[in-house]
């Protein structure tokens, strides 16, 4: 089967006892046994495993095309999960343009606990030659927020297998649908699935995806899901899989939108500079042509003239878009990002889309008009 045909078939159905063509959800704390004192099935307590969220492990591990998958609930809980496989005295790189949460998880309290972190400017390949010896874990994120850098997995994964060290890749901007960085060498891949694997912004969840080269950390990981129990409900997980079975038209509609807007704003006079991978202009356009398909994304950014006062008028003027954080989510949402980082290097005229699936016509009318009312006098 093709993908976008796997995809929506992806949840175990028919239901063998009932013909029900989508799975039932699970609530069910515990499990009952018989006299014996034997289970009838695979289960025990929710915390431990559930069919929901069973379910979707197994088919997060068919879309990445790896061996095991552990859900959570969130992103930021898959990702502490991740570093705390680790252990103390062992040294991370992260990339330097990481998710914000990455960075508080990695210094504020993973720190204390004895594990080291390096920040590197992953997207460049000539900083990997600072790296000291002895990392265990290299994580990187592509495209990457805010301003979508790309890093070459393959290549880096090359560097990482040469140095002993895991690579492991926040996938949450591309999604399966887009990217798979186990195929291209990576041996962890994690996904905030509040994003566009749900995709209706309607939950938080998070889930890492193992490929062969990290059983041993994914053992360890797996004890960490189930005794520290940062688990998804049933019904999150259930949620989760009804919207991947439309990833694939989602996606769709996000990429276009946001190629479509990249290439307009790219011209617009009110617009100093656009970040979107599938821009020719962008610096990282080959590498991600290589390795992503079917589109380069749903998130973009851009900067306008005029400065961080700029930025917050053309934020202030839109009406449609809403100004929220998050991204993946079936509206589209702007960011002012510089007004929310308590720290960093984000320039202060910059906005983020998460381009919805709104009629494109409808999403430049409103960004149009709030740049041209933000660059008047
Ligand atoms: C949102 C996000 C996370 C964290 O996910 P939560 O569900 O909010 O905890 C991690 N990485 C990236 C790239 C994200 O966008």
């Amino acid at each position: 089967m093709r993908p976008s045909t796997r995809i929506v078939h992806s949840h175990a159905a028919p239901d063998s006892t009932t013909g029900a063509t989508t799975p039932s959800i699970h609530p069910a704390t515990t499990f009952a046994r018989d006299a014996d004192y034997a289970l009838p099935g695979t289960h025990l307590y929710q915390r431990i495993s559930n069919p929901n969220r069973d379910q979707l492990e197994s088919v997060l591990t068919e879309l990445e095309g790896g061996v095991q998958a552990a859900a959570f609930a969130s992103g930021c809980a898959a990702l502490t999960a991740v570093f705390q496989s680790l252990s103390p005295g062992d040294t991370v790189a992260c990339a330097s343009d990481c998710y914000s949460g990455t960075r508080e998880i990695l210094v504020e309290l993973l720190r204390p606990w004895g594990l080291e972190t390096v920040f590197v400017d992953l997207w460049k390949p000539e900083s990997w030659r600072e790296l000291p010896d002895g990392i265990r874990l290299i994580w990187a994120e592509t495209p990457s927020n805010p301003l979508l850098r790309i890093t070459d997995l393959e290549r880096l994964s090359w560097f990482a297998r040469a140095r002993g060290a895991l690579l492991g890749v926040d996938g949450t901007f591309a999604t399966p649908w887009l990217q798979k960085p186990l195929d291209l060498g990576a041996d962890l891949v994690l996904h905030a699935t509040t994003k566009y694997l749900s995709g209706h912004g309607d939950l938080v969840g998070g889930a890492v995806v193992a490929g062969p080269g990290a059983s041993d950390l994914f053992a360890r990981l797996r004890k960490i899901q189930v005794h520290a129990g940062a688990v998804p409900s049933a019904f999150d997980s259930w949620l989760t899989l009804r919207g991947i079975r439309t990833l694939g038209v989602r996606l769709r509609a996000h990429c276009e939108n946001a190629m479509e807007i990249a290439r307009r704003l790219e011209s617009h006079s009110a617009v100093s500079a656009v970040h979107y991978p599938g821009l020719p202009s962008h610096p990282g356009h080959a590498i991600a042509s290589r390795q992503m398909r079917h589109g380069f994304g749903g998130v973009l950014s851009f900067q306008v003239h005029g400065g961080e006062e700029a930025a917050a008028r053309v934020c202030a003027n839109l009406e449609l878009v809403l100004r929220a954080t998050s991204l993946g989510s079936l509206e589209t949402l702007v960011e002012h990002r510089a007004r929310i980082e308590t720290s960093g290097t984000t320039p202060r005229d910059l906005l983020r889309l998460s381009v919805g699936i709104e009629d494109v016509e409808d999403i430049w009318e409103d960004l149009d008009k709030a740049l041209e009312q933000a660059a008047k006098p």
